[in-house]
């Protein structure tokens, strides 16, 4: 058995469903919101396939070894290198292996991921392997966004969505992965209910820096602080990530005028929050949350902004 998350374990069933009646297409489309563990969903279905134990994945045969060694030769990951998009090169190392007979006599499997960051060049030439694919070969596309995919390659694949896990699932899986003193549910809020976010990303820094944020709120939205002193100092800290908990404060305060005074993500900072909720009208906070998208949309973008004329650009909008 793999290990499969719990709110994966329907598409799984269908999954696995498909191999053992021999219908399982040369190209899946696995699409779920970001750090909802669809990679995580990839990798199992990946030992599964290259395993020739009895129950798969055994663990203890040759395949499951390589793979544990992250030596598989027939199991191939493409991703983001340095580069913000998938290079053509890369997709023809793909094509190269690919075409090669499998080493170890199974399954080929190889993961795109994330697919959506497939230039049109790459992605025309991705489609060529999936228009004649090679037998007994597996191409798994992964993507927050599926969207973005050129229709052609999404046509070409059979897509499986994995979805996210309910406040419930989330929080009993949380638990059984943290330390007891854990508050799990307040992590679980700061991380927007993905639980492996909480693991991944929330952490001793990704804390103090939302701390040091929040602090910052009042005073810019009082013309105490000026949005220039501001954006040098968080300038320092990763650029994306700031944008990231800003948005995530200045939503949590539009919910809480909304619904009449409750924090639902950030509680512990609830009380920042209803002061800054208190000055600055709706409208605005609205209009903050575009210009926060907008910065970074512009960060993800091709065109490398400067971190800290973006930062002061969106805090000149809290004042
Ligand atoms: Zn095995």
């Amino acid at each position: 058995m793999i290990s499969v998350l719990p709110w994966q374990a329907s598409s799984w069933q269908r999954v696995r469903a498909l191999i053992t009646d021999g219908k399982m297409p040369h190209g899946i489309l696995l699409a779920g919101p970001s750090e909802s563990g669809k990679g995580n969903f990839a990798a199992g279905l990946g030992k599964y396939l290259l395993c020739r134990g009895q129950e798969k994945p055994c663990g203890e045969c040759r395949q499951c070894n390589l793979v544990a060694a992250g030596t598989h030769p027939d199991l191939l990951t493409v991703t983001l290198e340095d580069a913000k998009q998938i290079r053509i090169e890369q997709i023809r190392e793909l094509i190269h292996w690919a075409t090669q007979s499998s080493q170890q006599g199974g399954y080929k499997v190889c993961t795109i991921d994330p697919a959506d960051k497939l230039n049109t060049q790459s992605a025309n030439a991705l489609l060529k392997v999936l228009e004649e694919p090679p037998p007994n070969t597996l191409i798994c596309l992964v993507s927050d966004q599926p969207t973005r995919l050129l229709p052609t390659l999404r046509s070409r694949c059979q897509r499986i969505d994995l979805g996210s896990p309910s406040q419930q699932e989330a929080v009993v899986w949380l638990q059984g992965q943290m330390d007891p003193s854990a508050d799990v549910e307040l992590l679980l809020g700061i991380a927007g209910g993905m639980p492996l976010r909480v693991l991944n990303s929330i952490d001793e820094d990704y804390l103090k820096l939302r701390q040091e944020l929040a602090s910052h709120l009042v005073p810019l939205s009082e013309g105490v602080r000026s949005p220039m002193e501001v954006a040098a100092l968080m300038a320092k800290e990763e650029v994306g990530r700031v944008l990231e908990l800003l948005y995530q404060l200045v939503s949590d305060s539009i919910t809480f005028t909304l619904s009449g005074g409750k924090v639902v993500r950030n509680r512990d900072l609830s009380e920042v929050i209803e002061l800054y909720s208190s000055m600055t009208p709706v409208s605005e906070r609205y209009a903050l949350l575009d210009h926060i998208s907008e910065a970074r949309g512009q960060l993800n973008g091709t065109s490398n902004p400067n971190g800290q004329m973006l930062l002061e650009g969106v805090f000149v909008k809290v004042g």
